[in-house]
């Protein structure tokens, strides 16, 4: 189905003001709005833009752009807002992209869609299902947009299978300059190897050719293992199937083994009952993280209640991203770090020192649960985190019950000092305390992807305040990491 044709307009600049404010003014969102305020899906951070758009056609993305150009604003894309940091957030232009939705082509020969950037994976899995394609590896959700998924590196797991935008073959951008253009692997190089972990800075992505695959379903064995068997066999756990993932739960000692392989088996096997998932899974652990806000002493036998509730082995067999897929359950702070993969197991065992003392410590941190450990292979894109290495992701978090605040700072500045020093990269899409001096030393293309910043877009139109601060280094307080915190 292909976008409907939009209307013959003069050159941009040749549309008086007038015109273009009328012609932008179907889309522009009323202050009155509840969408001209944007918070991220974790309930963390918040911002109230100069002006929202919601395009339905990349013509009126041209228009936006263009009115963004003559009054000297800054324009942001949002996708559906599940960066659990500020990446999307901006002061000036935001332009909400869920519109921007249409398959424009599938091709199941060459095993390809194309797609407008605003389609979000779960409608993207849709459309690939009728044509008896699937995307070859995806993360926990699939409510993001496919563009906020490529410009952030989003990631699954499995040792052989590299970020998702690696399976990136084609973009089309619009650039601060009102061109469009196309880049691929051999055209415009260097603007399509920024712009797959671009962080939505290198221009407005409004097409994305993606490689996909044949469908193909998965059958997951979820076991629980002691903390010291599982680091101990750690690589031939990590290796011995197709897409591994961990769940630690320090309090309890144990690690949850999620092995997920492809199969022919077509018989679907829930892996949890009702009772467990939706009213025990989910309301009692949201009552029990409630009452830890008090009582930190509380988290502990959370994790030990949570871990006995889902001890038992389990099988689920389904379409892929089904499996891939899971409920993340409630807001939440988050951070989640690269290191190279030779270095997981020196890592998890400091991770588990430092955890023991902070439990040994009556006044010791009693965080959430659990730490989730990945692996993906290494790629040659500038700004991934698995750019040049094989490489295990490592998260934490701390959930907000009832989207209330609890305290994580001090927590995820102990846990990133440690993932620091194995070498780690913070995931683009969560918030973090790196800036240019850092960044320039954990990536080699680094200067090259700010120089191709420079190029295409050189009055910055593109960048927000995340992008000024970690990338350009700024310091004003327009800038500050806490500029869009929503604090209650
Ligand atoms: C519950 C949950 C689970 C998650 N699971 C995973 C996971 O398994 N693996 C993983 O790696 N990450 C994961 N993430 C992170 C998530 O994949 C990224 O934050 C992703 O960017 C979110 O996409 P979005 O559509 O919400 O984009 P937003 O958060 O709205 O925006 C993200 C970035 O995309 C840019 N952008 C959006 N559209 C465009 C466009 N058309 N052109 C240019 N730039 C654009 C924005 O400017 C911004 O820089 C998860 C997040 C949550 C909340």
């Amino acid at each position: 189905m292909a976008a409907s044709k939009p209307p013959q307009l003069p050159p941009l600049a040749d549309i008086p003001f007038e015109t273009l404010y009328n012609l932008l003014q179907p889309i522009t969102l009323p202050a009155s709005s509840p969408r001209a305020t944007f918070t991220n899906w974790g309930l963390s951070y918040t911002c109230r833009p100069l002006a929202v758009f919601e395009p339905e056609t990349e013509q009126q993305c041209e228009l936006i752009l263009e009115l963004a150009r003559r009054e000297g604003r800054h324009v942001r894309a949002a996708g559906i807002g599940h960066s659990p940091s500020d990446l999307a957030c901006t002061s000036e232009f935001m332009l909400r992209t869920e519109r921007l939705d249409n398959i424009l082509e599938v091709n199941s020969e060459k095993n390809y869609v194309l797609a407008q950037a605003g389609i979000t994976l779960n409608a993207l899995h849709a459309a690939l299902a009728d044509h008896n394609l699937a995307m070859l590896n995806v993360g926990s959700i699939s409510d993001q947009t496919l563009a906020g998924v490529v410009t952030t590196a989003t990631h699954g797991t499995g040792m052989n299978f590299k970020v998702i935008s690696t399976h990136v073959l084609s973009l089309v951008l619009l650039l601060a300059n009102g061109k469009r253009v196309r880049c691929s692997r051999e055209e415009l190089p260097d603007l399509f190897y920024a712009s797959l972990c671009g962080l939505g800075s290198t221009g407005l992505i409004l097409q994305i050719q993606l490689e996909v695959g044949p469908a193909f379903r998965l059958k997951e064995i979820q076991e629980t293992h002691p903390f010291n068997h599982v680091i101990d066999n750690l690589d031939t756990i990590a290796r011995a199937s197709e897409h591994v993932r961990l769940w630690w739960f320090p309090q309890s000692d144990v690690v949850r083994v999620c092995s997920a392989d492809r199969t022919f088996l077509q018989t679907d096997r829930p892996a949890n009952t009702w009772l467990w998932h939706s009213l025990v899974g989910y309301h009692l652990i949201q009552f029990l993280f409630f009452l830890g806000r008090y009582f930190t002493f509380l988290n502990g036998w959370t994790c030990r209640l949570s871990t006995w509730l889902d001890k038992e082995t389990s099988v689920v067999v389904d379409e892929s991203w089904r499996v891939f897929n899971l409920d993340c359950k409630y807001p939440q702070f988050t951070t989640e770090w690269a290191i190279p993969y030779d270095n997981t197991t020196s890592c998890l065992r400091d991770l588990r020192n430092w955890l023991d003392q902070e439990q040994s410590d009556p006044h010791g941190l009693r965080p959430h649960f659990p730490l989730e450990i990945r692996f993906s292979d290494g790629d040659d894109i500038w700004l991934s985190p698995s750019g040049g290495q094989r490489t295990c992701w490592i998260g934490i978090i701390q959930y907000k019950p009832y989207g209330l605040n609890v305290p994580y700072r001090k927590l995820f500045q102990r846990f990133e000092d440690i993932l620091s020093k194995h070498g780690g990269r913070p995931h683009w899409a969560k918030a973090h305390r790196l800036r240019p001096e850092d960044l320039r030393k954990l990536y080699p293309r680094f200067d090259d992807f700010i120089a191709v910043l420079e190029d295409v877009d050189p009055k910055g139109i593109f960048r927000n305040e995340y992008v000024q601060r970690h990338l350009f280094g700024k310091t004003e307080a327009e800038f500050n990491e806490r500029v869009f915190k929503r604090l209650k």
